[in-house]
């Protein structure tokens, strides 16, 4: 490409975008602004900024910073991906119909099928792999059909180009819930959409010390109407809050590169072993989203789900036998976390369409030495040639 025509990459906007150096005081690091108020230079008459529900200097650049990584003119920053759903959501009218994946996230479900669904909004779960489905699924009231993809937690793979079609041809918006890909491996504006909803809680903050979530659209309506409901409604993030997920988002495609390569590296390992029925990872080619993964992302994610031969018992008994991965909900932060989707994120679907294998866990691969995160896996699968060595490792680093 020639140099004069390309635009800064995305690891120079996802440092600066946004993120000029203070211009009063030089500061590289721009500041946490914490007033709630801001001085009016005559009645009616400010700088930019009034009251901080409204608009506050460190959230804008935020907005600006995500935004511009997503290509989106558009950026909306929310104290969590469920009140940035919600956001989203409250633009639908009583009657309107949402088609949403069968596997979505257990949290978004809930808040469609019990909290939503109670003001009139009706909504379809389809299996988003099976495009004809998809597009018989659409109503005439249908005005938003929702994408996660990698999906949550069986790392299905939905063809965001073909679906914002289908979308297109019926008067409807295109969500994408780009949580477990983030804008480093997956551009859903790009490839059609017309609305990113992010949990910034995951990649984006990166180290699991902040909630919050995040709207970004190239659909100016939209756009005005998610701008009044954030500061109408008001969940919006406080300004440390915004400034952890700027300073996580610096970092976001180094660490992406390595948690992808690990997971890698581990969901090779799971796909060789006795005990392991099937892994759920995009990158594995055995994966029936193998390809789709390689056309619209960049890399395959740090996520890995896999059930095991032994049912239900055997998978509670690994999730409690690891030693470097936590047991612990959530994902997409700098340690290596393992879960029970049925008994633990996905409790809330139990009994619905979207209920899960009770033989399922699901990995958030992290940063830490790839070898030590099989060797952890290796043990707690019961190859107990190895277990020693890890038990003493394991008990050298005291925390684990
Ligand atoms: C965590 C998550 C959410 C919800 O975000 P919160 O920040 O927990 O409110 C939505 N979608 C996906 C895919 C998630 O992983």
């Amino acid at each position: 490409m020639n140099d004069e025509v390309r635009g800064p990459g995305f690891e120079t906007l996802a440092i600066h975008a946004g993120q000029d150096p203070d211009a009063r005081t030089g500061a590289v690091v721009p500041p946490i602004h914490l007033a709630t108020t801001y001085v009016q230079d005559g009645v009616a008459s400010h700088r930019g900024f009034e009251y901080s529900r409204s608009g506050n200097p460190t959230r804008a650049m935020l907005e600006t910073a995500l935004a511009t990584l997503e290509g989106a003119p558009f950026g909306f920053a929310f104290a969590s991906g469920m009140a940035a759903e919600d956001a989203l959501l409250r633009c639908l009218r009583p009657g309107d119909h949402v088609v949403i994946p069968n596997d979505a996230y257990g949290g978004t479900y809930r808040l469609i099928a019990k909290v939503h669904s109670e003001w009139g909004i009706k909504f379809t779960p389809v299996d988003l792999g099976d495009l004809d489905r998809v597009a018989a699924s659409f109503q005439p009231e249908t005005k938003m059909v929702w994408i996660e993809t990698p999906s949550n937690p069986l790392l299905r793979i939905a063809d965001v180009t073909a679906i914002s079609e289908i979308a297109r041809a019926n008067g409807a918006r295109c969500v994408v819930d780009n949580t477990f890909a983030t804008p480093y491996l997956q551009q859903p504006l790009d490839l059609g959409a017309d609305v990113v909803v992010h949990s910034t809680t995951k990649y984006l903050g990166g180290h699991s010390d902040v909630v919050g979530g995040f709207v970004a659209t190239i659909d100016d309506e939209l756009a005005e109407q998610v701008g009044y409901l954030q500061n109408a409604t008001g969940a919006v993030p406080s300004p440390f809050d915004c400034y952890l997920v700027l300073r996580g988002i610096k970092t976001l495609a180094v660490r992406m590169d390595r948690q992808c390569a690990n997971a890698a590296v581990i969901a090779e390992f799971l796909h060789g072993h006795a005990a392991v029925a099937a892994v759920m990872y995009p990158g594995l080619e055995s994966h029936p989203g193998h390809d789709l993964a390689k056309l619209q992302m960049s890399d395959y994610g740090a996520m890995v789900s896999f059930t095991l031969r032994g049912g239900e018992p055997a998978a509670l008994d690994v999730a409690a036998s690891t030693g470097i991965f936590t047991l612990a909900e959530s994902l997409g932060a700098v340690e290596s976390l393992i879960e029970h989707p049925a008994r633990m994120t996905h409790l809330s679907v139990a009994s619905s369409p979207l209920s899960v294998d009770p033989a399922l866990l699901r990995l958030s691969v992290g940063l830490e030495t790839v070898e030590d995160l099989v060797q952890d896996l290796e043990h707690a699968l019961g190859e107990s040639g190895r277990a020693r060595g890890v038990a003493v490792r394991a008990s050298k680093l005291g925390a684990c």
